[in-house]
């Protein structure tokens, strides 16, 4: 995974000071890493046995979309509030400063659905654990979450205890 991580570009202070921003953009510009990326993160789906995809808004889309794909399993998107045309389900998470939201369409997946949920980064793990009770509110049976980045500092995993939690590089 070395060379997929060289493809990863630090940007120091972005969106606000402090922050170093992890941009995949560099690897999403080379067609074969992307494919091996996909692959890596839907292999150990398949062996669970995952029978559809959800990905975070926006980064999540990109990565989930692919994978579910791979797989042949429909994708689903999780989506900030106000984005998703028809009956939502919702759910409000705390942030460092403040609260967000996540939604997610209630007939987006069957009651009992073995699901993967999909992001590009863990890093406090709050945006996750909030994707999973979402999934959860309209039945999902939550199997993994897969992740391209873990910021491992963050300890993230320690948020999602009792949750299977799979990334490719870690920092
Ligand atoms: P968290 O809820 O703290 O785990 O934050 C994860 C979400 O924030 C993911 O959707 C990431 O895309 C984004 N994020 C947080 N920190 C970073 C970072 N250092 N670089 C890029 N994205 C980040």
């Amino acid at each position: 995974m070395e060379h997929i991580a060289k493809l990863i570009r630090d940007v120091p202070d972005f969106p606000k000071p402090g922050i170093l921003f992890k941009d995949f953009t560099p690897l999403l510009a080379n067609p074969q890493a992307m494919a091996e990326v996909y692959d890596a993160m839907a292999a150990p789906m398949k062996a669970l046995g995952v029978q559809a995809v959800l990905g975070i808004e926006s980064r999540g889309f990109i990565l989930g979309t692919p994978i579910a794909d791979r797989l042949g399993v429909p994708f689903a998107p999780v989506r900030k509030p106000g984005k998703l045309p028809a009956k939502t389900v919702s759910v409000s998470y705390t942030l460092e400063y403040g609260e967000d939201t996540l939604e997610l369409h209630e007939d987006a997946i069957q009651p009992g659905t073995r699901v993967a949920i999909v992001d590009d980064l863990l890093a406090t793990g709050g945006t996750l654990e909030a994707a999973c009770r979402l999934a959860e509110s309209i039945g999902a049976e939550v199997v993994t979450c897969s992740l391209l980045i873990e910021l491992s500092f963050l300890k993230g995993r320690e948020r999602l205890k009792g949750r299977t939690v799979q990334s490719l590089i870690q920092y």
